[in-house]
Formats: C-alpha cells, sequence, structure tokens
C-alpha cells in the first residue's frame, strides 16, 4: 500500500547519515568502522541506514540480534555483519551460511556455533567478547582464559575462526569517568592473555569503541570503532555539544482537526489542561502507540504555524492536542516534532532532555505505523 499523503512520517535524510559516518570515521584514522544498525538502524529504517552508512564509508554493519543481520542478507547487503545478542535457539545455521559474524561470551555458544559450522559446511567467524567492566554482556575475566581455549579448540578443529576480541564500556558517555581507564586496562590484559593463547594475529580485530569513545578516546579505537546514535547525528555526549553531527530524521505530523473553544474547555483525558481563553485546538494524529511517550504530556515541544507550542494535556495512544491560540493554522497543515533544528523546531535531544531520557528512546520509540521517507 502506498497513499499519497500519510498523518504523519519520519523524513530521513541519508546524506546526513553518510557525512556522520564519514565525520565519524576522520575522528578514527586507521581504524575500521562498523555502525550499529540494530533496532531497525535506531528507527530510521534498517536496510537504508545500513545502506547509507556503507555509502559513508563504514566497512562493517553490527546488529544485536541474528534476525536483524538476516533481514540485511535477504535486502542484499553483503558487508560483513557482527551479531552479538545470541540466547539458545537462534538461527546459528542460517547465520553461517549467511557469513554472519557472531560474538560468544561463553564456552557453550563457542560450541553451538561451532556445531552449526559443522551442519553447514563453513567455518564460523568469531568475536570473542570480554566483560572488562561494563556489567552486561561478555565473558567474566576469571572466565575469560577458559573461553579462548574454548575457541582455539574448535579453531584448531577447523569449525570456528577467531576474527574478533572486543567488549564494550559502560560510562564512555561520562568524561573522566574512572572506569574508563579501568576498563581499557582489563581489555589490554584480555588481548594480551588471547594473543598469548594463540587467539591473536593482525587478521584478529579488536574493538571496544561506541560513538562517544569514537568521538573523544583515541586511545580506545584499537582495530575498529563501533558506533551508534552519532552516525544518526546524535550527540553521545549532549553535554559537549554536537560534535558538528547531523540529526538524519525529522518526525511530522498533520493536523488532523482544528476547532474553536471557549475558555475554560478541559482538554484530552484527566483534563490535564484547561483552556484559559477562547482559543483553537489541534489535534496531532501521533499517540504513545508512535512513540510519543504519555509522559510527554505537558512537557516536549513541537513545532507548528513557525512557533514552539507545548503539548495540551495528556498524550493518547494515536493522538494529542496542541493549543493554537488565533493562529491561522488549518487541517492538513505540518506539525513538526522534531528535526534538525534548522527551522526552530525542537531537537530529537531538546525531546530526550524534557523526558529525562537519551535520544536513543526517543528515535527507537518511534512506532511501525508511522512510513519512513528517505530522501
Ligand atoms: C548499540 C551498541 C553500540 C553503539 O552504541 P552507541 O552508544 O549508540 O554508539 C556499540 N556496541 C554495542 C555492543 C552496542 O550494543
Amino acid at each position: 500500500m502506498s497513499f499519497p499523503m500519510t498523518p504523519a512520517e519520519a523524513r530521513v535524510d541519508l546524506s546526513a547519515i553518510r557525512d556522520n559516518v564519514a565525520l565519524l570515521r576522520s575522528h578514527a584514522p586507521g581504524a575500521l568502522t562498523m555502525v550499529a544498525v540494530k533496532a531497525d538502524g535506531y528507527g530510521h529504517g534498517m536496510t537504508a541506514a545500513a545502506r547509507a552508512c556503507l555509502e559513508g564509508g563504514a566497512e562493517r554493519l553490527g546488529t544485536a540480534y541474528i534476525r536483524e543481520a538476516l533481514e540485511l542478507r535477504a535486502e542484499g547487503v553483503t558487508a560483513p555483519i557482527l551479531s552479538w545478542i545470541i540466547p539458545p535457539g537462534e538461527p546459528l545455521d542460517e547465520a553461517v551460511a549467511a557469513e554472519v559474524e557472531l560474538s560468544a561470551a561463553a564456552p557453550w555458544l563457542v560450541d553451538a556455533i561451532a556445531e552449526a559450522a559443522g551442519r553447514t559446511g563453513r567455518a564460523a567467524r568469531v568475536h570473542l567478547k570480554a566483560d572488562t567492566g561494563s556489567g552486561r554482556g561478555g565473558s567474566p575475566i576469571a572466565d575469560w582464559p577458559a573461553l579462548v581455549d574454548r575457541a582455539l579448540t574448535r579453531q584448531a578443529e577447523g569449525t570456528i575462526e577467531i576474527v574478533g576480541l572486543w567488549s564494550h564500556f559502560a560510562c564512555a558517555d561520562i568524561p573522566g569517568h574512572p572506569s574508563i581507564d579501568t576498563q581499557l586496562g582489563a581489555f589490554d590484559e584480555a588481548l594480551a592473555v588471547a594473543e598469548k593463547a594463540g587467539a591473536g594475529g593482525s587478521h584478529v580485530i579488536r574493538h571496544i569503541a561506541n560513538s562517544a569513545a569514537n568521538l573523544t578516546l583515541p586511545r580506545a579505537r584499537y582495530d575498529m570503532v563501533r558506533p551508534g546514535i552519532a552516525a544518526y547525528g546524535l550527540s553521545p555526549i549532549p553535554e559537549l555539544g554536537d560534535f558538528g553531527l547531523r540529526p538524519a530524521m525529522t518526525l511530522t505530523a498533520r493536523l488532523a482537526l482544528v476547532k474553536r473553544v471557549p475558555a475554560g474547555s478541559g482538554v484530552s483525558y484527566g483534563h490535564l489542561y484547561v483552556t484559559d481563553r477562547e482559543t483553537k485546538l489541534g489535534l496531532v494524529p501521533l499517540g504513545y502507540a508512535d512513540g510519543i511517550l504519555r509522559h510527554a504530556t505537558g512537557r516536549a515541544e513541537v513545532f507548528a504555524g513557525g512557533r514552539r507550542r507545548r503539548i495540551a494535556g495528556r498524550v493518547c495512544m494515536d493522538q494529542f492536542v496542541i493549543d493554537l491560540g488565533d493562529d491561522p493554522l488549518t487541517e492538513g497543515d505540518e506539525v513538526i516534532l522534531f528535526g534538525d533544528g534548522s527551522k526552530g523546531e525542537p531537537t530529537a535531544q531538546e525531546w530526550a532532555d524534557s523526558l529525562d531520557t537519551i535520544t536513543h528512546e526517543i528515535v527507537t520509540g518511534i512506532g511501525s505505523r508511522v512510513p519512513r521517507v528517505y530522501r
């Protein structure tokens, strides 16, 4: 189905993604770049975002789930892809057959990958992940030598190839946080253990840097950087500014109804907003089902008719209201929820700030009902 006009759309400027990736690469000379395109390309549309990243110079792509990587393969994306969240029961055979690289943080997964490779008849390319202090994914350092051992055994039998050694930061977005040095020290030790055991070599890619580290920690770049949010033009460390990044997404809607109401009119569920004068109300056809968090009630601002307006009353499932005063807005007129800010509209960063969250949550939350439109 395609409609000439839609109630709302997320416009994605692919040239911004290309430029942002080029800028990220300029901050990591000599390193490879793997852009995270998980979660539907941070809400921008996975395949289109992936292609723009590759055009911008990224050599590799990263996804959380194997099924995301397989979707990219089905769309014809041939670049190397690493997937890193792999519970039991995932389609490992398909992943190996499609040459999707796989992260392993525990011996059982190394074995499962090796067995899938045995069935598939081709060696699986594996990145071993160490928990250097993120306290999330990755092998505990105490278990790391055993993980490396198991992988070397499987490598010797020809079922897997160790092509990466990696980790992830907990606090790279908090400049000067003491855990950054601690994690880098632990990563160097984990690399030394792996290399001494025979899992090293110039073909093995070492990587730990997310967007924040890509932009601010030269010593964390190793062989590859692994940015996500910055590729979409959103700052990984807003306190330090925008780093010259350009937001790729503009979220827009068209007013569904405009109506005049008297002073003292309660607006939307719970009547949290009451008009203080005769005024016009405008109905914006986006709601919490589309990722406009209910928590945005009375907090976030949108841009309509050349000025900012705060959301009036409750955000509902499919709609919310803005108070238009006497401004000459009418049904079908465009409302910009957020964009790059160049017209005076709020940015995703401002939405994140007003909702006490990070831009990752704002853009990945935009629902599937909102078409992504590319230019
Ligand atoms: C999402 C993710 C990234 C990218 O993080 P950003 O903060 O968006 O740059 C990098 N590595 C891993 C393992 C991730 O899960």
